[in-house]
């Protein structure tokens, strides 16, 4: 039995504390109260995975059915983490840096524009900011959806190895289960980690430009390289994104075709449908029955 919302609840409690042995739990076979025997951790060692089965009796003395049910919570990535962590630095950087630049409807007289650091380049290191904010928000909810899909991603990955196995004659190889794995996997970790140590650097020139260990040509130059070590940290980001993007993509378009010519298999093997199918084919069925199935001379029949 699948369940959510209150057994998750219960599952990372006993993560937590080992076990309850007086949980009670809905029999679902005469909906009074069962109580949680013993229990069984089956996600061990998997990372990521907290699964766990409730061994239940119920109480009931017309009933003492006993039943499992399956507690956990789900995948987890740290990449989520981290780009959240780089995501609310930079919209904080970008805080600090907008008191260098002049209020709305300010006018500085020319004597205190020369004390701040170039307007053009503050204003640039902000944009990259921003950009990168928004790039680490796309990750987190790419992360996210991947996290949704990743079993049923998984069992189709691991379906289209085979078939690749058999298709090309090699063994198995796990490179496809790889690359879609991707970002869950910590595909983007070095960009983000390149974006923490630059957001890092930028925190600690403006405290020393503000303290006046820094001098303004230096601080310009450091923003002027921040904005661009972020901006090609966040393209990074976002190329391995639509490049996963599109390979979960091709992946399922093969798996249903795959699945398409199977199932056409199974329907030309049987003689009843057969003739039938050959008949009644339209373009794109004749195209895959006289590409996958050499079956052009039982179409000229019909
Ligand atoms: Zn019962």
């Amino acid at each position: 039995m699948q369940t959510h919302g209150v057994f998750k609840g219960i599952a990372n409690n006993m993560h937590k504390y080992g076990h309850f042995m007086s949980l009670r739990v809905v029999c679902p076979n005469c909906k009074s109260t069962g109580v949680i025997a013993h229990n069984n951790e089956v996600s061990e060692d998997m990372d990521g995975l907290f699964l766990i089965d409730l061994y239940c009796h119920c109480h009931n003395p017309d009933c003492y059915a006993s039943f499992v049910v399956q507690a956990g919570h789900g995948l987890q990535s740290a990449t989520t983490t981290k780009a959240t962590a780089t995501g609310s630095q930079a919209a904080q950087l970008k805080i600090r840096l907008q008191k260098y630049l002049p209020a709305e409807g300010e006018t500085i007289d020319p004597a205190l524009a020369a004390t701040r650091p170039n307007a053009a380049k503050v204003q640039n290191c902000i944009t990259a900011l921003d950009n990168y904010g928004q790039g680490a928000n796309v990750l987190n909810a790419h992360v996210q959806q991947r996290l949704e899909s990743f079993l049923d991603d998984m069992n189709v990955a691991a379906a289209v190895k085979e078939i690749d196995s058999v298709i090309n004659d090699a063994p198995p190889s796990c490179t496809n289960i790889k690359t879609i794995a991707g970002t869950l996997a910590g595909a983007t970790d070095r960009y983000l980690n390149a974006a923490s140590s630059a957001l890092d650097e930028l925190d600690q020139g403006i405290t020393d430009y503000d303290a006046g260990d820094m001098e303004r040509p230096s601080f310009e130059a450091l923003l002027d390289r921040i904005a661009g070590d972020l901006t090609s940290s966040i393209a990074g980001v976002t190329g391995l994104v639509s490049n996963e993007v599109q390979k979960v993509e091709e992946m399922y378009k093969i798996h249903k075709q795959m699945a398409r010519s199977f199932s056409v298999q199974a329907l030309i093997q049987d003689d009843c449908v057969r003739p039938y199918l050959v008949q009644l084919a339209g373009p794109q069925l004749s195209q895959v029955l006289v590409d996958d199935f050499n079956v052009s001379d039982l179409i000229e029949q019909a």
